[in-house]
């Protein structure tokens, strides 16, 4: 059940516009949220007082309350007419904030001076590239969508270059004022979009914005030793500043496409590779291919599976820098898949002469592990 509008502001029926408002003011004051934060109960009495106040206060809505009560304030929902629910209490408070702005000093209102000569949005653009591009740099082209200085009026905006003049709705202030109840609030000016001037005599082109969207190539060149993530700035690409002012810059930022077989880690770059049992027991030159090159690793005898064999300066270049990062390169040993008979009588031999074949059992069983090993 709402309550009766009178008995929220704690007035009578006949009180007059001047008692209804200072009823609302001392009310509003005691339970305003900035006085009460947190509290849930002040919240609902701060609403209700308004929602009263915003009726009462006006000779229509009063009368017609008076007649109808709370049926006849347009379902009672809405005091404010427009632009919020109030029974959605966190828009209520938004709402509230502006209108109390004033009355609290002005300090909510950041007042905004909007230039009419101001520079061009930046824009960002992703792009994705291989370790082969990242590794060695490459120079690529990006279509991007913008804006353009306008041709039409060279970025000023006017047909006839004519100075823009003030805004008649704002009076080059930038700012209106709009009442509710008995408080005011400012919002930036619809006609000038809070820049305080408006263009005489508007481009017909660009309808007096000064930059009209269009495609431009910009051809960016990719340092060698970008990572994912890594932002390049190309100033000057971004969107064209508005009356001669300069443009915004793109911002190209780097992902990697991943690399089948390597790893990123900082500058340095992780792979692995096979390599036969004899040439890990032996030693040997094994070449490996890194992103970009042929590397020939040299494996010193006895090297054990799961190795790490590290190559200094093998890896990124480090962005700027004249260094590079590591490679790191983990060994894996490759076991033969399809042996011929000579090739396994050799590793039988070999296991043999390991003395991974007891002595009595080779003798009587050779032609049994000659077997096993087939
Ligand atoms: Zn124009
Ligand atoms: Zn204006």
């Amino acid at each position: 059940m709402k309550r009766d509008y009178y008995d929220v502001l704690g007035i009578k029926k006949t009180s007059s516009t001047d008692e209804i408002k200072s009823a609302y003011r001392k009310l509003a004051l005691k339970y305003h949220p900035d006085k009460n934060p947190g509290n849930k109960e002040a919240e609902e009495k701060f609403k209700e007082i308004n929602e009263a106040y915003e009726v009462l206060s006006d000779i229509q809505k009063r009368k017609q309350y008076d007649t109808f009560g709370h049926e006849g304030t347009a379902g009672g929902g809405n005091p404010f007419g427009g632009g919020f629910n109030a029974d959605d209490l966190g828009d209520v408070f938004s709402n509230m904030g502006d209108i109390f702005s004033d009355f609290f000093g002005g300090a909510k209102t950041s007042k905004k001076s909007k230039s009419y000569y101001s520079r061009g949005q930046d824009l960002q653009r992703d792009i994705e590239l291989s370790y082969l591009d990242a590794m060695k740099g490459i120079e690529i082209s990006l279509d991007i969508f913008k804006e353009e200085v306008c041709p039409g009026c060279h970025g000023s905006g006017s047909s006839d270059g004519s100075a823009s003049k003030q805004c008649p709705k704002c009076k080059g202030k930038g700012q209106v004022r709009y009442s509710q109840g008995f408080f005011s609030f400012q919002q930036d000016c619809p006609n000038c979009s809070g820049t305080g001037t408006v263009i005489a005599n508007p481009c017909p082109q660009c309808s007096g914005s000064a930059t009209v969207k269009g495609r431009k190539t910009v051809r960016v060149k990719i340092p060698p030793g970008v990572d994912e993530g890594t932002a390049l700035r190309v100033t000057g690409s971004g969107n064209a500043g508005k009356n001669g002012a300069p443009s915004g810059d793109l911002h190209v930022v780097v992902h990697l496409k991943p690399e089948k077989n390597f790893k990123r880690h900082g500058d340095d770059l992780h792979t692995e590779t096979f390599i036969t049992f004899a040439q890990a027991a032996m030693g040997a030159e094994h070449e490996i291919s890194v992103i970009d090159s042929k590397l020939k690793l040299r494996i010193p005898p006895a090297t054990q599976a799961g190795t790490v064999l590290r190559i200094h300066e093998q890896g990124f270049p480090k962005l700027g820098r004249r260094s590079r990062g590591d490679l790191f390169v983990k060994i894996n040993i490759a076991v033969p898949k399809n042996l011929n008979e000579k090739q396994k009588e050799a590793l039988f031999e070999y296991a043999k002469s390991m003395g991974e074949i007891p002595q009595d059992v080779q003798f009587q069983n050779e032609s049994f592990f000659k077997k096993i090993f087939k």
